[in-house]
């Protein structure tokens, strides 16, 4: 989907009404009231009724829509423009390019649509070979907690992210070189580098199969509880390289990505983290990727694993 196709795929609000309607109704709209799954569309009142006890869901309701304004069609495209761009945007920059005067509603919405993003690839556990490392990136600081930084502490400006990879090595068959690929990340705030968020992380995200490879820290030294096999690289060596070679292409990549952006919360670090993410891993999906979104944002948000 590019700007394009979607003036010719939707000229108009209806095109997208009927549009989003179906795509609802493909994923099964679920009863709020009593959970039936049959329903009656409603043109009228753009809504779907329950046919066991006459509910009514509207279109945008569960949606990342919900409680906006918007008409359907700006929504879609700012699906669209989120979609298509690598980089992304700011809210204030989505704001300008959909011609609305409201920043909140443009930031109501694009923070929904990245909290659906995590919660997307949050179904999925990493497994194979996992690289993981610490990186730290640059938060927002406000006044009040300005005040309170102890001195020379560069690291309390700066959030702490878990980075994990998951990654194939590979041997070129002509000749015998090693390379290793890589398929899905994840990227997860934390708030200390202790060995016991590490561990929760690892419980939470990475099948237990998994051959873990970490750099030489102590945090890392009794992993036994939650991860089968753990190889420990010294960083800086050829070896410890080639084993975090895609987690530390990854931490680069995250640091360029938000300076897209002016400084960002700690509190809003992991929504924006999650963006980036999602997109790494569908970075494949060409086109696809509109479709993908379309179908997460209007899955009801209400449901836990949507
Ligand atoms: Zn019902």
């Amino acid at each position: 989907m590019n700007i394009v196709n979607f003036i010719n795929r939707f000229p108009d609000e209806s095109s997208c009404i009927e549009f989003i309607k179906n795509q609802r109704l493909q994923q099964g709209v679920i009863c709020k009231r009593c959970s039936f799954i049959k329903h009656y569309w409603l043109e009228n009142k753009k809504s779907f009724q329950c046919s066991a006890c006459s509910f009514r869901t509207s279109i945008k309701s569960g949606t990342v829509m919900e409680n906006s304004n918007l008409p359907i069609r700006i929504g879609t495209l700012a699906i669209t423009f989120i979609s298509v761009t690598k980089k992304g945007f700011s809210a204030a920059e989505l704001q300008r390019q959909l011609g609305l005067k409201r920043y909140e509603t443009v930031f109501r919405m694009y923070h929904k649509i990245r909290v659906v993003m995590g919660k997307r690839d949050n179904i999925y556990r990493l497994e194979d070979m996992v690289e993981y490392d610490e990186a730290f990136v640059g938060k927002a600081i406000n006044n009040r907690t300005k005040g309170k930084l102890k001195r020379g502490r560069g690291s309390q400006k700066r959030s702490k992210v878990a980075v994990m990879a998951e990654s194939t090595v590979l041997e070129d068959p002509d000749s015998g070189k090693l390379n290793k690929i890589c398929r899905y990340f994840k990227m997860k705030k934390i708030k200390n580098l202790e060995a016991k968020t590490a561990q929760l992380l690892f419980k939470e995200f990475i099948d237990e199969n998994t051959v873990l490879q970490t750099d030489k820290s102590t945090t890392f030294s009794d992993l036994s509880d939650c991860i089968d096999v753990h190889v420990r690289e010294i960083s800086g060596t050829n070896e410890g390289n080639f084993n975090l070679k895609w987690v530390h292409i990854a931490i680069s990549n995250l640091k360029k990505h938000l300076q897209t952006y002016h400084m960002i919360s700690e509190r809003m670090m992991q929504n924006y983290l999650d963006e980036f993410c999602y997109k790494l891993n569908r970075r494949y999906f060409g086109q696809k990727l509109f479709d993908r979104l379309i179908i997460a944002s209007i899955y009801p948000y209400w449901h836990d694993c949507g």
